[in-house]
């Protein structure tokens, strides 16, 4: 496939280190709170880039970091300690938070049909690696301590930003954020590695090292976490576009010190969801959660389905009137392949399959154009094919797209008298009572039955396979 690299900016062959495998490291959540959906919208890019991964044969090993000690509220090294504040606020220990926030995350994902990876790995739980490869950073000359904390040193490397267009004038960090700037760092750029003399006497998780009792910096667990379980030569790395710099340009700039090579050959990043006044954050406007959108009466796969009409190269912008447009589209699309799933006989129309599964690896393989590839499911269904050949390119289409298409497909729609069970009663009456209404043509009283049973909720419809049933949603 064809894949759009942050590091070249162009799209590129994804050509894994070794053929038909991919290591695939992704940044996982901070563990203080909820995710809101803009982050997930990340998560769901990167399940179906690893799904259709997968999808085109190739065995995908997918590791995740859960964060779960030393993010600052600044993605630089100033601010307050993420960790702790969700502690403070819930007055809960900083464990039990992450523990909570840990779980909410893997329950949103699951909702979201998004795949939970195949290592999850918590900060808090890779200590000591950590400490062993900022030693080696040390013995190499990459890093320092100053003012009892260790530093990376961003002067010792050829090339620093990694990911160009940004220059050190962009990055005044520290004035960016209004906060005061770290004067132990030689350099401006330079980054924590590991906390002793913390302004946070409070922080409740602190391990012995060789510079003191403290902890881990942010960046460093990222690097270590997939070393470790992917080895020296990372195919993919993906997170959200806001994680380029610093976090991914310091992860890169820690892992090549360390490694003496090259680390990493394909960045994928996410692009922001942003509302209507600008990007979505925590902090601003309103919290939006996958519980919110439950309890505003959304199915979270739809939100799946809105954020699949754009390119994750694209910024998207959420409103609540963007998601209803998702909703009708949605609703439609499976009230179009109910009808399908009553008729599987008949064999697959093998040229019709091939054509449009080309088509869905074009769109797919096409930098992950994944709008063209629910264009292409369109397509199926305007198709001459049967059902069977419909149904078995939709249900493979859905390995990589994850809507549960078929799943829902089937719920709205239950032939009379099949798995009739399902119906109430007093429906299975008035149905009972229009079968005979037809057939003794008298279709006034039929078609008054048939008002009577959308009264209900359910939608009667004839077709060539006798009288079909749908519960309207
Ligand atoms: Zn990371």
């Amino acid at each position: 496939m064809q894949l759009y690299n942050s590091l070249s900016h162009k799209k590129e062959d994804f050509i894994p280190n070794e053929a038909g495998k991919v290591s695939m490291y992704t940044c996982g959540p901070t563990v203080y709170h909820f995710a809101h959906i803009g982050n997930l919208r990340s998560y769901i890019m990167e399940d179906v880039l690893e799904k259709y991964l997968r999808f085109t044969g190739l065995d995908v090993k997918r590791v995740m970091n859960i964060t779960d000690v030393g993010h600052l509220t600044s993605d630089g090294d100033t601010g307050d300690d993420k960790m702790l504040k969700g502690a403070k606020r819930e007055h809960k220990t900083v464990m039990e938070i992450a523990r909570f926030y840990t779980d909410a995350f893997f329950a949103d994902c699951a909702k979201l049909n998004i795949k939970t990876p195949d290592v999850v790995v918590p900060a808090t739980t890779y200590i000591d690696e950590f400490i062993r490869v900022i030693s080696s950073l040390m013995d190499k000359g990459y890093a320092y301590e100053a003012g009892g904390n260790i530093y990376f040193d961003t002067s010792k490397l050829d090339k620093y930003y990694v990911f160009g267009d940004l220059s050190e004038e962009d990055l005044e960090v520290g004035v960016r954020e209004g906060v005061e700037e770290d004067g132990n760092k030689r350099n401006k750029a330079d980054f924590v590695l590991w906390f002793t003399k913390s302004k946070f006497d409070d922080q409740e998780l602190k391990w012995e090292s060789p510079w003191g009792t403290g902890y881990p910096g942010w960046h460093i667990e990222c690097s270590c976490i997939s070393m470790k379980n992917l080895g020296e030569y990372l195919d993919l790395h993906c997170g959200g576009i806001d994680n380029a710099f610093p976090h991914h340009t310091n992860e890169i700039a820690q892992s090549e010190a360390y490694l003496g090579h090259k680390w990493c050959n394909y960045w994928f990043h996410v692009h922001h969801l942003n509302t209507t006044n600008g990007k979505m954050s925590k902090s601003k406007g309103e919290f939006l959660t996958v519980s919110l959108l439950e309890e505003k009466g959304y199915d979270p796969l739809v939100y799946r389905y809105f954020c699949l009409l754009s390119h994750y190269r694209k910024s998207l912008v959420f409103s609540w009137e963007n998601l209803d447009n998702a909703v009708t589209t949605f609703n439609k699309l499976v009230a179009k392949i109910a009808p399908l799933t009553q008729d599987k006989s008949g064999d697959i129309d093998k040229t019709e399959f091939d054509r449009l599964m080309a088509a869905f690896n074009d769109a797919l393989g096409n930098d992950l154009n994944t709008a063209m590839g629910v264009t292409v499911l369109y397509d199926v269904l305007k198709s001459k094919a049967n059902a069977a050949t419909k149904l078995a390119l939709i249900s493979e289409f859905d390995k990589v797209l994850g809507l549960d298409l078929i799943k829902k497909a089937e719920a709205k729609t239950t032939p009379a008298g099949d798995s009739g069970e399902d119906i109430p009663a007093e429906v299975q009456e008035l149905l009972e009572q229009r079968k005979a209404a037809r057939k003794e043509k008298n279709f006034a009283l039929a078609d008054e039955l048939r008002d009577k049973i959308a009264a209900l909720g359910y939608e009667v419809k004839e077709t060539r396979q006798g009288t079909l049933i749908t519960k309207i949603q």
